[in-house]
């Protein structure tokens, strides 16, 4: 699931920003850009560790070639962005309301191609494009996505830690029992647990008992959990920054239908992607491994979405596991794989660990049960 809004959380100090930077502005030099300017995102906390608030203010990091780091801020937001440590990585840059930022972020950039983030707001980047009339502007993704999605030994440990917390939520509300209780008191529960078993914040919790588990991102509501139901859950928060991500799905007392059947088919999808998984291997070819389970089954046309999504600071960010990712995967991607069935007005089967690449293969950073679990 994605949550926009609110930062990463807690300041990530042990990162080695210097090292981010210096290897982002290379790779801006390598892909030919005359700047790579990244606007308050994930992208910025990773290359400084500011957590800057997203503001109609201008705030952007300028990274050139054989140039310190500028980083322009309103004035009002300078003290926190060198409380964070960002004033000794690069060169602060206050700006006062009244002022235009726009013409001190162009007075620094030349023209040329210019790599900007994707969450630069329309407003700024259509007036930057006004003010370098002769430049061309491409997503920064380019030079950044693939450092993220390469995570060093630290980050790893982070969604570790993450992904053993959302481990400890699940075995902690299987012991609770379901059956009378609302979704809504469910989803609020692992909350608690989440933040108990060590998340700095929590993000979603997704709990579709059973004709609204059809739907892979049900918003917990009212409905009353029955003996007989299929419960989907879907959770996750951060830790230290980083997200955890995860999906069970169990039975309330004996199930009915086709359920256990179904449960049987996604477990072995989730079982044959991670065994596909590994350095080398394109990304899509990790979505058929567990495709052509579900399809062998008969239940192709009820597997609506992706394999898995990369995850880091974002809870969706590369590498992509989905039909056309020719790209390997390579050691340090760390992603979900969570392949489902999803029958309209009867009941939702969706299975979701964190997988991490090392240059031996892949390794799951959740251990929760896999096989169906009964609960009371
Ligand atoms: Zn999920
Ligand atoms: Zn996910």
């Amino acid at each position: 699931m994605t949550t926009e809004g609110g930062g990463p959380g807690s300041k990530a100090a042990t990162h080695d920003h210097r090292a981010r930077l210096r290897r982002a502005a290379e790779r801006g030099r390598h892909a030919g850009y005359a700047a790579v300017v990244v606007s308050p995102s994930p992208d910025l906390f990773y290359l400084t560790g500011y957590d800057a608030p997203v503001l109609e203010r201008l705030t952007a990091l300028v990274l050139r070639d054989g140039k310190d780091p500028v980083l322009i801020v309103p004035e009002l937001e300078a003290p926190r962005a060198a409380a964070s440590g960002a004033d000794s990585l690069t060169e602060l840059v206050p700006w006062r309301d009244g002022d235009d930022p726009i013409e001190t972020l162009r007075s620094i950039l030349s023209e040329g191609r210019i790599a900007v983030t994707e969450r630069m707001w329309a407003s700024q980047l259509l007036s930057l494009q006004r003010a370098l009339s002769s430049s061309t502007f491409e997503p920064a993704s380019s030079v950044l996505a693939d450092l993220r999605a390469r995570k060093d030994p630290a980050e790893v440990q982070l969604l570790r830690k993450a992904a053993r917390g959302a481990d400890q939520s699940f075995s902690l509300i299987t012991a609770e029992g379901f059956r009378g209780r609302m979704e809504g008191q469910v989803a609020r529960s692992l909350a608690e647990h989440l933040q108990e078993c060590g998340h700095d914040s929590v993000a979603f919790t997704s709990v579709g008992s059973g004709p609204n588990g059809a739907s892979p991102h049900h918003l917990p509501e009212d409905r009353t959990i029955r003996a007989g139901d299929a419960v989907v859950m879907d959770f996750g928060g951060r830790v230290g920054g980083y997200c955890s991500d995860i999906t069970r799905t169990v039975s309330v007392g004996e199930p009915r239908g086709e359920v256990a059947e179904v449960h049987a088919i996604v477990h072995e999808a989730q079982e044959a992607a991670f065994g596909a998984a590994g350095p080398g291997v394109p990304g899509e070819e990790v979505d058929r491994a567990a495709r052509r389970v579900i399809e062998g089954a008969g239940y192709g046309h009820a597997f609506i979405h992706r394999t898995g999504h990369g995850i880091g600071l974002e809870e969706h960010e590369e590498p992509y596991l989905v039909e056309g990712n020719h790209r390997p995967l390579e050691p340090g991607n760390c992603f979900s794989i969570e392949p489902g069935i999803y029958l309209a007005g009867r009941f939702g089967v969706r299975i979701e660990d964190i997988v991490t690449l090392t240059e031996d293969g892949a390794v799951r950073l959740n251990h929760a049960p896999r096989e169906r679990m009964v609960v009371g």
